[in-house]
């Protein structure tokens, strides 16, 4: 198996986008303690494309590109349900909401405060929850079968009840 290229551990926002960073990396999903929570094929990888710039001159913005492939469970029918998923975002750094409103509509914005730094981990596993459906399905009819006894209904709270910028998965598709 070919190793794991190396993300560094925390994105610091103004060095890397004043640098232009370039980021091309990848991880395990074992290594994203919140995807296992959802995700059974721990031992597959995700991987991470980020580059980072300054917009306006003074606002970190990064834009990327996740891919990978997770095996959730359908939340009609509970068997596995394998995903393609390709996530690309262009997200900006705002100290706070008057930076944030001088930003074009197309960015997803971070309010990061007084913080100099994330935890790359934290950013890519919120991008991925944030695209993946709260209920998956089988995009067929799987409902149907009723030879599985009773079916248990599983409530999720979703991760990511308190951000308000959520984004509408478009599952792998452009
Ligand atoms: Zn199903």
């Amino acid at each position: 198996m070919e190793k794991a290229k190396k993300l560094p551990n925390k994105i610091n926002f103004f060095n890397f986008a004043k640098k232009e960073v370039k980021l091309d990396g990848d991880y395990k999903i074992s290594e994203l303690s919140r995807l296992t929570e959802i995700a059974s094929n721990e031992n597959d990888k995700v991987k991470v494309n980020l580059s980072f710039r300054l917009e306006n001159g003074r606002i970190p913005c990064v834009e990327g590109i996740i891919k990978s492939i997770l095996v959730l469970d359908c939340q009609r029918c509970l068997d596995s349900l394998q995903v393609d998923l390709k996530v690309s975002f262009d997200i900006a750094f705002a100290r706070n909401e008057f930076q944030a409103d001088s930003l074009d509509d197309k960015f997803e914005i971070y309010l990061i405060g007084d913080d100099e730094e994330l935890e790359t981990k934290d950013l890519i596993t919120d991008e991925i929850l944030l695209s993946i459906p709260m209920a998956p399905s089988h995009d067929f009819d799987c409902g149907l079968e009723t030879d599985k006894g009773d079916i248990v209904e599983e409530v999720r709270e979703h991760p990511f009840d308190a951000l308000k910028n959520i984004k509408i998965a478009n599952f792998g598709k452009e």
